[in-house]
């Protein structure tokens, strides 16, 4: 049985929201599809080889648990890094996202070291940007989506000139509650704000980030069987219908 190799990072640091319910959803839609997944916690001090993982993932925290590890997780920029360019699929939620930047300044003032995948910085505002969020995203040139979650971050996150964003924000407050634009995609990298968990409620972006998981390990992309979505569907409608009557108001 083909196996996908997930490396968790930090998970008992990074996880607020739900956010380890992206792993439960990547492993019953693998399992549905008679494909195992293997997670492994990588913590701090663990070492992070290139290559041994098909997908990374990394939660969300508040402030105080971002400080605890973003030293250490800048010291794996490097290996994150080569391990994208090689194709690993990875996904970044709120917390984890600003720390693979370039770097994170703290409601305290602190400025917390970022591992640098993501052309991108972030600074703690006054007023935290909390509420569901809908973006429309294209992924793939000519397929639009729409990606609803849940966003509560002080984070004011600014993208580097030339960064791609993960998607336009039809509602709600998005990087920096003025650009438009939300999340960060580079490669099969994506960075995001949306809790929720995130994946329950977009499976379509679980079986992107399956898919490149699975070419990175099989070296070729392979058809994912379709599954049913009914209540993955309503789901989405809900949290998309949440954002568009209150998303982006402080
Ligand atoms: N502590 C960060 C902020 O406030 C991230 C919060 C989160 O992960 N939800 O912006």
């Amino acid at each position: 049985m083909t196996e996908i190799r997930v490396g968790h990072l930090y998970p008992e640091y990074l996880n607020i929201y739900a956010d380890r319910g992206n792993i439960a959803v990547f492993a019953n839609r693998a399992r549905w599809r008679g494909i195992g997944l293997q997670v492994e916690a990588i913590g701090p001090g663990d070492e992070l080889r290139p290559g041994v993982h098909d997908l990374l993932y990394i939660g969300g925290g508040q402030d105080r648990e971002q400080a605890l590890i973003a030293p250490d997780l800048a010291a794996k920029g490097d290996a994150i890094r080569e391990a994208v360019d090689a194709g690993a699929a990875l996904l970044a939620v709120c917390g984890g996202y600003q720390l693979l930047g370039g770097f994170y300044r703290d409601r305290s003032g602190a400025e917390l070291p970022g591992a640098g995948l993501f052309p991108l910085h972030t600074v703690a505002g006054e007023r935290r940007m909390i509420g569901d969020c809908l973006l429309e995203c294209e992924l793939e040139p000519g397929v639009k989506r729409t990606l609803a979650g849940f966003e509560n971050h002080a984070g004011i996150t600014r993208l580097d000139k030339g960064a791609e964003p993960l998607g336009r924000v039809v509602a709600g407050f998005g990087n920096d509650g003025e650009s438009g634009v939300e999340g960060c995609r580079t490669g099969t990298a994506i960075g995001t704000y949306l809790h929720g968990p995130l994946l329950p409620r977009n499976p379509w972006l679980a079986d992107w980030l399956l898919a490149h998981a699975l070419t990175h390990r099989l070296g070729e992309t392979p058809e994912l069987a379709e599954l049913p979505e009914k209540l993955e569907r309503e789901a989405h409608l809900v949290s998309a219908a949440r954002a568009r009557a209150r998303g982006g108001r402080y």
